[in-house]
């Protein structure tokens, strides 16, 4: 997709501002010409220049007060965009749309089969997709991230909808840029009403379901909490570390200490807290998620905690590990440092096969991503229900609906897993089981198998 970019200015380094020391001051006198990026650029708004009282040399710029500048002119930009649709056999394609700078096409074929199985595994009537756009949003203003989205879903008008394929958040989107996706599929169509469907994920004033916002990380405690229940492990003053805290690892940490649970050290992409008596991680989303100056939403910064390394972080001694950022993080080395009982994927492939053999070997034990976040795209079932629908589910509706399908089908993975074929008055495990213990990744995907090719053996599909 082609998007018209703004005029940039980009800071010079304390080297190169050297060589420009002579330069005369330039004059901007529109206070709104420089937006600010995350990624500590700014977007600078031609129309303050008609204003100003500029001096430039080699595309420099001396602006009192803020520095030296180089100008990276703007102008149509071309950023490479993917959706891969995986499998239909259980209902139209469904999962999320991420913007991130790391992305590529073979990452989106593994995150699209993600989807098929976790959608199995959930019991909802989809299939598997994923995409997003390779961008670093940190370098783009809303307005611009506005035009990416707007023209993305118009390429796209055939490829999705209601019926067909669903898009939803994922890393760096949300419920704003849903909004604008379903804007954009509806626009000009007479019953747009009834397509409200075709994005999950929105804001609740607007289609979006109550709860959706928490249900992955609600998810990933429900799970945690079958988890500790099974071990007779009091989740009360247990200690946690989470990795990432957007959506996903923010409601999980904030739902953990509501419980009573310790949220000893959280680590994201710019930095790592840690509090040994716990973080107050009410104050901590609030630093995150609330403040406007905290522009790359991070933990970094916060005064309710100390910093410590990334590679200190894996090594606190806790009883539980959330990743809930970005895939491979848990490697073999990473895994040889955890100090923890249990590790609860929030994010998706979070672990290397490596790590996945060294935390077998250390008996530390795994909640697959494709249950352990299974709950977002669940409650984004029950959006697309509620849209069909015409109707609005209460948030205690949601969460009840959600904890029974989520401990229901985490019991049968364990069922599977300990080859507890006769445990079925609660959860049917007999059709699944496979005649001996397997790790309880492998019996997700026996779940996810089977009940996908039931389709295949019952209904002959041949795509
Ligand atoms: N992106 C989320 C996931 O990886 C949610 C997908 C959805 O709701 O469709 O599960």
């Amino acid at each position: 997709v082609t998007v018209e970019t703004r005029d940039r200015l980009v800071p010079l380094s304390p080297e190169e501002q050297a060589k420009f020391r002579d330069l005369p001051a330039s004059d901007v006198k529109a206070a709104d010409a420089f937006e600010p990026l995350a990624n500590g650029n700014y977007v600078l708004h031609r129309r303050a220049l008609l204003k100003a009282d500029i001096t430039m040399r080699s595309g420099v710029m001396n602006i009192p007060g803020k520095g030296f500048f180089r100008i990276e002119k703007g102008g149509p930009k071309k950023f490479k965009a993917y959706r891969i649709q995986h499998n239909q056999v259980r209902g139209p394609y469904k999962g999320g749309i991420r913007y991130h700078k790391d992305v590529s096409l073979d990452l989106f074929k593994t995150l699209a089969a993600d989807m098929t199985w976790k959608t199995a595994i959930a019991e909802i009537p989809f299939g598997g997709a994923k995409g997003g756009i390779k961008i670093d949003p940190f370098n783009y203003s809303k307005e611009e991230i506005e035009h990416l989205t707007l023209r993305f879903i118009y390429k796209m008008k055939g490829l999705i909808g209601p019926y067909i394929d669903i898009p939803a958040p994922d890393v760096n989107t949300n419920g704003e840029i849903m909004a604008m996706m379903m804007r954009q599929f509806t626009d000009g169509e007479r019953e747009h009403h009834r397509l409200r469907g075709v994005v999950t994920g929105k804001d609740v004033r607007i289609g979006g379901s109550e709860g959706r916002v928490r249900a992955t990380g609600q998810g990933v405690v429900y799970c945690i909490e079958e988890w500790a229940r099974e071990h007779k492990f009091d989740l009360k003053g247990a200690r946690v570390i989470v990795q990432g805290f957007g959506n996903v690892g923010s409601n999980a940490a904030e739902i953990l200490a509501a419980m009573g649970a310790k949220i000893v050290a959280v680590n994201d992409a710019f930095g790592t807290i840690h509090a040994d008596a716990g973080l107050d991680v009410h104050a901590l989303a609030q630093h995150v998620h609330q403040n406007p100056k905290n522009l790359k939403k991070t933990v970094a910064g916060f005064t309710g905690g100390t910093a410590i390394s990334k590679d200190d972080f894996w090594g606190v001694d806790a009883d539980i590990c959330i990743p809930a950022a970005l895939g491979e993080e848990i490697d073999g080395p990473v895994a040889e440092r955890l100090k923890v009982r249990l590790v609860a994927e929030a994010a998706n492939g979070p672990t290397t096969r490596e790590g996945d053999r060294v935390l077998a070997s250390r008996k530390i034990e795994v909640i697959p991503d494709i249950i352990c976040n299974a709950g977002g795209v669940t409650v984004s079932y029950y959006e697309w229900l509620q849209n069909q629908r015409l109707e609005h589910w209460s948030e205690a509706e949601v969460n009840a609906r959600l904890e029974q399908a989520i401990k229901k089908n985490y019991a049968i993975i364990r069922d599977i897993s300990l080859n507890r074929p006769q445990r079925t008055p609660l959860y049917d495990s007999r059709p699944y089981c496979v005649g001996q213990q397997v790790d309880v990744r492998t019996a997700a995907m026996v779940l996810a198998l089977k009940r996908i090719e039931a389709h295949y053996l019952l209904e002959g599909f041949s795509q």
